[in-house]
Parts: C-alpha cells; structure tokens; sequence
C-alpha cells in the first residue's frame, strides 16, 4: 500500500522511503570518495547487476586511486573488459594519474575541484560531492529525470537543453542541507526500484499523493519520449589468421582514440557496401589488405551483430589460410600473435569475444 506523505516535504518522504527500502550495495556500505567515483563511472550506461562483480575485482586489483594511476592502461582495460564504453576506463585511469600527481590521490572536496578533474561532469560530481562528501550538491540522471518529469509533470524532451535545465533547477530546489547523499539516493533508487520506465509501481510510492503523472494517469506519458538516434549501419571484416606454427592467432589492437579505443580484436576492416553485397564486398576487401599474405576463405564463419549507441555493428569473421606470418601481421598497425587463453586476458570488447570464439572453432 501507498505510504501517505501527509504533512512530509517530498524530500522527506523519499528519505524516508530509502532508509527502509533501499539496496546494499557494496559503494553504500564504504562510500569513500573514490568508490563512488568509481561506481558511478560504472554505473554510467551500465544496470547494477553488470557492474557488481566489475566493482569487487577493480576494487580487489586497484583500491586506491594511486593502485589505479600506477598499473598499465592495457591491466585497466583488461579488468573494464565486456563493460562497454571503453573511454570511460582510459579517462578513469588518465584522472586517477592526475589526482595522483596533483592531488596527493585526494579527489578535491568540493563541486568546482571534482568538475576539473576529467571525465566528471555535473552529475558525477554531484554525487561525489553529496554521497561521500555529505554537500548539498543536485544531481539529475536517467532515473531522477523519470521521476521529476512524472512527479511535477514536466513536458518537453528530456535531452533539450531547456527541460534539462528544469530538472537540473527542480534537483537543487529539493535537494536538503541535511543528508543530501540519503536524498539524492533516495530519488535513484526510487526510479530504479519503484518509478520505473514501463512498469511503475505507484501504490508502493512514498510520494503517490503529490504525483502530477499519477494523478492524471499519465505515468506512462512521462517523461516525454527522447527524439530517436539515428543508429547508421557498419560492417568489418575480421580475419582469423592461424601463425602456421600452429596454437597462436594473430590480434590487433585499436587505435586509442575512438570506437573501442585500445582494445584488442581480430584484425579487420571496415566495409561499405550495399546490403545485398556486403558479404562477397568483406571476403575481397580482407583479401586486398592481406596481398599474399594469406588467401581469404568464404564463406564468413558468421555475423556477428552487436548494437552500439550510434552504430549498428556486424563483423563477420573469416578464415585465412596459407598465411605468411611476418606480413600478415605488417598488414595493420599494430599487432601481435597470442592464444587464444592469452588473448582471452586481455582489453576486449564483448563483441571481440564473441569472434574469438568463432576463431576457436577453425583454430
Ligand atoms: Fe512514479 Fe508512480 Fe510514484 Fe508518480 S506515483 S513518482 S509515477 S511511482
């Protein structure tokens, strides 16, 4: 059943909420400024349930911000590997160098010192600066959006700069002076657990009697839809390219910049070509990259489909066989041949892995 808020402030009722209802979640039970920093670069993009055992092995590996800013980026990617959006891990780790060397490995105690550090913006810094810091300082997320645009009923898509700034407004309005981390908590954990996007459970809201969207049935209306991204199309082409010695395969890395920036991966390459040519488009343009160093065999050991933000990524992977070594692997920047155990350890994105398993079956 509902809890009344009767005579509470909002602010009240949802702290009141979250002392009773809330998860234990391991960045709650020690929230020191750099495990919340970590959790919530995490967190970003990513459900709790996927970053739980993410968050026990970093925080096993690295435990201090000086653990982090002294191990080599490829260990940080390695440990980041299957979490996604890469850039997250190298910009942790190049601003854990910095807090190192700037500030003793202290993260800065106030908004204005967390925002110069890079990669935390204003909601990072917001909870960093409430959750472990106890300042008054707003945060708006993905989850405190739902719950204000249904709660007071604010229109407008959620990602306009406009509707952005009334979130952020209503967030600094509300937000108490006293315990400002259980608030700002409260209202993540209410849109996780309660406020949810297609399934709001309202008779157990601490808040149902003070919701606009409740009470004009508009809780599925809210917030307003985003306007749809536009995701284009990219296909690569990966080789399996087996060292003739047999027990080795040959790996590439990325670029450190850009999409799966610094991981590793079958070595490839990018196709454009008419859907109803893609496939005859990879095999040939895998086999102009090798010359003689390998003869490229269809058809593709599959088509791998991985969905990314903006991308629609397909890599399919293709044999290669009477493969000259030494040019084979001059054929990309920057190479080097391991097992498939070895390279199983190091910085992949999920979808690198799933074509090394493909690789395993023709290995
Ligand atoms: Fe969300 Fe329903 Fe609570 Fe309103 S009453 S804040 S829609 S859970």
């Amino acid at each position: 059943m509902s809890e009344d808020v009767g005579q509470e402030s909002i602010p009240e009722a949802l702290v009141r909420w979250f002392r009773g209802h809330h998860r234990e979640l391991p960045w709650r039970r020690e929230p020191t400024p750099y495990r919340v920093w970590v959790s919530e670069i995490m967190l970003q993009q990513t459900q709790v349930v996927t970053v739980l055992p993410y968050f026990a092995r970093w925080m096993e590996r690295f435990p201090t911000v000086e653990a982090l800013a002294e191990a080599p980026l490829d260990d940080v990617l390695a440990l980041w590997s299957g979490l996604g959006y890469y850039r997250r891990a190298r910009t942790l780790h190049a601003a854990a160098q910095q807090v190192a060397s700037t500030h003793g490995g202290e993260l800065p105690g106030t908004l204005e010192g967390l925002l110069a550090i890079p990669g935390i913006g204003r909601y990072t810094a917001g909870a960093i600066a409430s959750i472990a810091f106890g300042l008054r300082a707003p945060i708006v997320d993905g989850n405190v959006i739902r719950v204000y645009a249904r709660l007071f009923g604010v229109e407008g898509d959620p990602t306009a700069a406009a509707t952005q700034r009334r979130f952020w407004a209503l967030a600094e309005e509300l937000v108490p002076a006293e315990d400002p981390s259980a608030y700002n908590q409260a209202v993540m954990e209410l849109g996780a657990l309660v406020c949810t996007p297609r399934k709001p459970a309202c008779l157990l809201c601490p808040v149902q009697g003070r919701c606009v969207a409740h009470a004009t049935g508009r809780e599925l209306e809210l917030p307003s839809p985003k306007k749809a991204a536009r995701r284009r199309p990219m296909h690569v082409a990966a080789a399996v390219v087996p060292h003739p010695d047999g027990g080795r395969l040959l790996l590439a890395q990325r670029p450190a910049e850009g999409l799966f920036g610094g991981l590793w991966e079958l070595p490839g390459v990018e196709v454009s070509a008419e859907a109803e040519e893609v496939v005859a488009a990879s095999q040939e343009a895998l086999q102009r990259l090798l010359g003689a160093a390998g003869e490229v065999v269809g058809p593709p050991l599959g088509a791998l489909e991985h969905t990314l933000s903006h991308i629609d990524l397909v890599v399919r992977p293709f044999a290669v066989r009477h493969v000259a070594p030494e040019a084979a692997a001059a054929c990309w920047e920057r190479t080097a041949w391991a097992t498939l155990e070895e390279a199983r350890g190091w910085g992949l994105s999920s979808i690198a892995r799933r074509a090394l398993d493909v690789a395993a079956g023709v290995l």
